[in-house]
């Protein structure tokens, strides 16, 4: 056996082992799915499709692969889920759930300041204004009332 063949053998086995017990991923980004950040989108078509935050679900609408009829954002102060377009959302805070890379240490040992991630200003959301300016509060980022987040896709207004 040509050591090409072993190798193609040893990564497709190294592939299933890996996704055997793997936690959902992002239909987006391919990330773990966070339950706090879960975030739903229902296309055009009745499909819907799970994406690790709020951030990956409006990726897709601008990228506009299939019309997004309507986007659902988990509560992550009380879990359960609600149209995004009723969810008070906080952009840019300190908390971002679906990054879960360490930060980058520079050589000197100071943190190094992240450029962009796909998942970066981070969105988080919730059903209640008192559980969303405390987070805002601890957490710092801007605090959204439902509807006026500009980035929403006009369809799911
Ligand atoms: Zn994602």
């Amino acid at each position: 056996m040509s050591t090409l063949r072993c190798l193609l053998i040893f990564i497709v086995l190294a592939t299933l082992g890996a996704c055997a017990g793997k936690a959902e991923q992002c239909w987006v980004c391919q990330r773990e799915i966070h339950p706090q950040v879960r975030t739903t989108i229902t296309l055009e078509g009745g499909k819907s499709v799970s994406t690790c935050c709020p951030r990956c679900a409006l990726h897709y609408g601008q990228e506009n692969r299939e019309p997004v009829r309507g986007i659902r954002v988990t509560d992550y102060a009380g879990g359960g889920s609600l149209p995004m377009s009723q969810a008070f959302l906080v952009e840019g805070s300190d908390e971002a759930p679906c990054m879960h890379h360490p930060p980058v240490i520079d050589p000197a040992g100071a943190p190094m300041q992240m450029c962009y991630d796909r998942c970066t200003p981070s969105l988080i959301s919730f059903r209640g204004a008192a559980t969303a300016r405390a987070f805002a509060a601890e957490h710092g980022g801007t605090l959204y009332a439902p509807g006026s987040f500009p980035g929403l896709p006009p369809a799911t207004r």
